[in-house]
């Protein structure tokens, strides 16, 4: 028997008009990347993404049409992502990280028509302005008084698109299955993938992580995602905190220890999230200066592995509660998040550490099981340790231009995890050929790509070796062509001159010979176990 009730599609218009309805004064505070704080209401927020939203229609923005940011979090691009998915286009958020290459890859991929860009990623645009296929128009996220000086013809200061268009907007309504947002990966070999997000799994998203044991949000919550909105849409903050009325805070280009601080005590900020290597400037700031982190409660931290050092911190001398979560960008991310259950709460310390550095429990919606090598499904008994798989409404099923492929009903994630029988999920290892530094991928292949093409160098295999303030940093290791000898700087200066700086290797060991696996595959594994406590230079 078929229900009777009302089928409203989840759509991400909803969210923003709910939250300028019900909290319409409630504020979205900025640190622009001029200096200033921009100060604003949900209200004022709405009424700017309905002059957005209509600018886009008056250009011939159509329903699917991909829109490109490349931005640090701030209020304009928190409008952004309501005006282009509310009114029917692909917001495509872009990591300004990435190397030119990439970046001109990605963009030229999603067929992006339009880029709203932050007035300090110009130089970086302009450098790969003449190989951009399908883009028409770049729109500077500033007012005409801050238009950076440019040659580039088709430069719109966003101020004057959204001018003077009406400051209500009369949002489509369709499936809620419709695409509403992209972003690429660089999580595995070979090229960045999109992960397509949709209206409903977006909404879907917000809903879980505004919950009590996930992120906590509401009108009496002040979040400040640090955690940039280019990386997995903020973790989804910016759709929950308009949703539930969280004061939201956004904390612009400077995340340095002293600025976040400054911002947590100035806004009253309770609830945070980001990657480890950030709160260690925030920790230290706070350390060294003598303060406490004020009206903070409680920090959202994933991304990588938050070290038992930050739990023992952020609780135990500030009384923030560290809660781990654990995605990725093709899980929208949040998929398992770590709370302590209340049977828990009197254990001693280490008992209580020992489950906190744990990735978490899977929250609603999301189911994770770990396979062996030939796929079969492993006990949870927090022992046996496989791959990780998930599967939910907010999990890809396939990447962006790739939708004839069979469509995935489990995720393999690569990582290798165990799962304890209380549904705790550890990560153990990493079966995906990645280093991750900061919470950002470098791609170990394109490094021996670029090692291998100096003619000195005849093998090449760059790993992950553990760094205490980068989570991991990536090592190369050659082996030399008979009768050469190349210098480390010479490799270094060599691939330099194709990646960014933070994907340098911090060292080059020449060997004799790499270890190989029965297809003839360097053993990565091995070399990683092997190479573990390896002294990076400077450490
Ligand atoms: P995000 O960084 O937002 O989690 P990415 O897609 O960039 O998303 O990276 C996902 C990968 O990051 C995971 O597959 C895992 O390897 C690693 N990762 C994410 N969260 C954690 C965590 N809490 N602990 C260890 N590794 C993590």
């Amino acid at each position: 028997m078929r229900a009777l009730m009302m089928d409203t599609p989840l759509l991400i218009s909803s969210q923003l008009r709910h939250g300028a309805s019900m909290y319409g004064d409630q504020q979205i505070v900025s640190r622009t990347v001029e200096g200033p704080i921009h100060r604003y209401t949900y209200d004022d927020a709405y009424k700017r993404a309905c002059r957005l939203a209509n600018a886009l229609c008056a250009y011939g923005i159509d329903q699917g049409d991909r829109v490109g940011t490349i931005a640090w979090n701030g209020f304009r691009h928190f409008e952004i992502y309501f005006a282009v998915s509310g009114s029917g286009a692909v917001c495509h958020t872009m990591n300004p990280r990435l190397s030119p290459g990439q970046l001109t890859y990605i963009i030229n991929h999603a067929g992006d028509r339009l880029l709203f860009i932050d007035a300090t990623f110009l130089p970086l645009v302009e450098a790969i302005a003449d190989r951009l296929t399908a883009v028409e128009a770049i729109v500077v996220m500033a007012d005409a008084t801050h238009m950076p000086e440019c040659a580039l013809a088709n430069l719109v200061c966003y101020e004057d698109f959204i001018g003077a268009h009406a400051e209500d907007y009369d949002w489509p309504v369709f499936d809620e299955n419709t695409a509403s947002s992209l972003c690429y990966t660089s999580g595995t070999t070979g090229e960045p993938k999109g992960v397509l997000y949709s209206h409903r799994s977006t909404v879907l998203h917000s809903l879980c992580i505004a919950l009590p044991d996930v992120l906590h949000l509401g009108e009496h919550e002040c979040v400040m995602p640090v955690v940039p909105m280019f990386h997995v849409n903020a973790w989804g903050i910016p759709y929950a905190a308009a949703m539930t009325g969280s004061k939201l805070v956004l904390p612009g280009p400077k995340l340095d220890g002293a600025s976040l601080y400054e911002l947590i005590l100035a806004e009253n900020v309770t609830v945070t999230a980001g990657v480890p290597t950030l709160w260690l400037g925030l920790l230290g700031h706070v350390k060294e200066t003598g303060q406490d982190l004020g009206s903070l409660r409680r920090t959202l931290i994933g991304g990588a592995a938050v070290p038992e050092a930050m739990v023992t911190v952020f609780e135990n001398d500030y009384g923030v509660e560290v809660r781990q979560g654990w995605g990725m960008t093709e899980t929208s991310p949040v998929a398992a998040l770590n709370r302590l259950k209340p049977t828990m709460s009197d254990a001693p310390e280490d008992a209580r550490l020992r489950i906190k550095v744990k990735q978490g429990r899977s929250v609603f919606g999301v189911e994770m099981e770990i396979r062996d090598a030939t796929g079969k499904r492993l006990p949870h008994d927090g022992t046996a340790f496989g791959e990780l798989f998930a599967r939910g409404p907010w999990i890809a099923s396939h990447y962006f231009g790739n939708a004839e492929s069979a469509a995935l009903d489990w995720f393999p994630t690569g990582d290798i995890a165990t799962i304890d029988a209380d549904g705790y999920m550890h990560i153990t290892d990493r079966a995906k050929d990645l280093i991750k530094s900061g919470g950002e991928w470098i791609g170990s292949l394109e490094l021996e790509n670029l090692a291998t093409n100096h003619p000195d160098v005849q093998q090449a295999a760059v790993i992950a070796v553990p760094h205490p303030k980068w989570d991991e940093r990536p090592l190369l290791l050659i082996v030399a062509r008979p009768g050469t000898a190349p210098a480390r700087q010479e490799i270094l200066d060599h691939i330099a001159l194709h990646v960014p700086k933070w994907w340098l290797p911090d060292d080059v060991v020449t060997v004799e010979s790499l270890p190989l696996g029965a297809t003839g595959k360097v053993l990565k594994t091995e070399l990683r176990h092997q190479y573990r406590d390896h002294r990076l230079p400077g450490n």
